[in-house]
């Protein structure tokens, strides 16, 4: 019998071989679950995606970071077929304007800032620079974040830059849905009414039976995959795991968002623009612009956060403004008896580093990764669980610290967020950057050293010792060892073409 047309009540689940994964969603996280199953275990196992248009997705989430390659990799994606079909655009790190302080502004990028040395990294030599007048600003250091601010960007040979991409999401779910039905997903329109279970047995064998539609249908499987966004029918609703609830250190609990036509060149950098209440992106792709105000709910209504947004943005509006609630968080598990949770279903931090779509990856390779072999083993679902609850807090406590460490004084959020006890690893870190100029991070970390620095200083913290071995060095020899890596930068930055022109070229774009 065809299982995607079964009425019948579902068999129960015990653990036994996988063999039929159903993914219940088809937002972004939906679809990138499916084409990266479908690519790598595609053949063995049967894949049905169900998604609902009447539902809809939720329609934002359009920078990324460079992680993102590696998703492309395993895919074998074509670069300038991907940009075209999703009117993509390259982004070379964050500008933050408005964070430190009003009318002050730093970039993120994501390239490598100077040069390391075995002994200390780059910032302890640019401090000792800075000291002796040697050095000129840290981002003159870096040809990410130069060609950022010269609106410039090119493929180079050999190493290159260290880029993402700006992609219209709705564009990118459809593209890899093309992706996922050629390689045998089946996807299957409509919304589930119901979600059978048998929870009886040992946690790791009972579970989801089958998912029941409005058509009557009944789609029975093995293991789910629950992409149902921050509902998280499968996860949060049936199997009941709790949410964590993050919004004691981020505030911000609400967005809403616009998109608008284009005026002028597509910058390749996201803008981050702090104001009282809040911060607003501005995302540049070929064909528009996408923008949104993510802002906290005590100190801004939705009324108000619509006419702010509008009165910030600039070129015609395409859409009417939407408001969308979030709670800053994550489920207490992601991955409970056959079911795991991708995308917005198993937590949601807030967009301001673009690490969601990075979090939909990391969570889809390490299920392939992890795929049970014959039965679902608890000593697996730990191990997930484990290493997912790891990968999120500290990318948590990365974005904690761009509120905290604030020096506004003009509004009650930025104030709150400054005198509030953060998490005792990032308060750690701080301390630990004040004193010494250092950085300690994990190895499995996302955010590296680069990131830490740039945000630490952006943010407006002075080391106030750095290491002693640049004071071993003359100031010719510190002086020769900034000065050639600025020519570096500048050399290569002369190269590079402007990043409309480029984008055009290299995708065909008008
Ligand atoms: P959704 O897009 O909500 O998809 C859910 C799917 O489940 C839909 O297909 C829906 O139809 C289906 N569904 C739900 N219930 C049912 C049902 N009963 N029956 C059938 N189908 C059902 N991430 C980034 O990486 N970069 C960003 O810049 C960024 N910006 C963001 C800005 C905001 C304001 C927000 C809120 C998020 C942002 N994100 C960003 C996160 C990003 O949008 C999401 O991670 C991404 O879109 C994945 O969403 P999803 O697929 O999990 O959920």
């Amino acid at each position: 019998m065809n299982p995607s047309t079964q009425t019948s009540t579902p068999t129960p689940y015990a653990s036994k071989p996988v063999r039929r994964i159903v993914i219940a969603g088809g937002g972004t996280a939906g679809w990138m679950v499916a084409a990266g199953l479908s690519k790598s275990l595609g053949r063995l196992y049967d894949i049905r995606l169900i998604e609902s248009e009447e539902i809809g997705t939720i329609g934002v989430g359009e920078a990324t970071i460079p992680t993102l390659h590696f998703f492309h990799e395993i895919l074998g994606i074509d670069e300038r077929e991907f940009m075209a079909a999703t009117q993509a655009t390259f982004k070379l790190g964050i500008s933050f304007e408005n964070w430190r302080n009003v009318g002050e502004h730093y970039f993120h990028s994501f390239g490598t800032t100077g040069k390391p040395h075995w002994t200390a990294g780059f910032q302890h030599f640019w401090l000792e620079g800075r000291k002796r007048g040697l050095a000129s600003d840290y981002g003159d250091y870096c040809l990410e974040l130069r060609a950022a601010m010269d609106n410039r960007f090119a493929h180079l040979p050999n190493t290159g830059l260290n880029y993402a991409y700006h992609l219209d999401a709705t564009l990118y779910a459809q593209y890899l849905r093309r992706y996922s039905e050629a390689l045998g997903v089946r996807r299957i329109e409509g919304k589930i009414v119901k979600v059978h279970s048998d929870l009886s047995g040992e946690a790791s064998h009972g579970g989801i039976t089958g998912l029941s539609l409005n058509d009557g249908s009944l789609i029975e499987g093995d293991l789910f995959i629950d992409c149902t966004g921050m509902r998280s029918l499968l996860l949060g609703e049936t199997l009941g795991v709790a949410y964590q609830d993050w919004s004691e250190w981020l505030h911000c609990d609400s967005a809403v968002a616009v998109q608008t036509a284009s005026v002028g060149e597509a910058v390749p950098y996201t803008r981050s623009i702090a104001h009282p209440w809040g911060w607003q992106w501005r995302i540049p792709l070929q064909h528009r612009v996408g923008n949104g105000l993510v802002f906290s709910s005590r100190h801004l209504d939705d009324e108000a956060a619509k006419l702010a947004l509008l009165a910030n943005v600039q070129g015609e509006v395409m859409r009417q403004p939407r408001v969308i609630k979030f709670t800053p968080g994550q489920r207490e598990l992601v991955w409970k008896r056959n079911c795991v949770a991708i995308g917005l279903s198993s937590g949601f931090l807030e967009p301001l580093e673009s690490t969601s779509i990075h979090l939909i990856q990391r969570g889809l390779t390490r299920l392939i990764q992890m795929f049970p072999a014959d039965g679902i083993c608890q000593s697996d679902i730990d191990e997930y669980n484990d290493q997912s609850r790891r990968a999120i807090e500290t990318i948590r406590d990365f974005i904690i610290l761009h509120y905290h460490v604030n020096n506004r004084t003009d509004a009650k959020l930025w104030r709150d967020c400054r005198e509030m006890a953060v998490p005792n690893l990032l308060a750690h870190r701080i301390q630990l950057f004040k004193d010494s100029a250092r950085v300690c991070l994990d190895s499995d970390e996302l955010f590296r050293d680069n990131s830490w620095i740039q945000v630490m200083m952006g943010q407006g913290i002075a080391p106030s010792a750095h290491h002693p071995v640049t004071r071993q060095m003359s100031d010719a020899d510190l002086g020769e060892f900034l000065g050639e890596i600025r020519k570096d930068a500048a050399r290569s930055l002369i190269k590079l073409p402007k990043h409309q022109d480029y984008v055009s070229r290299f995708c065909g774009a008008p």
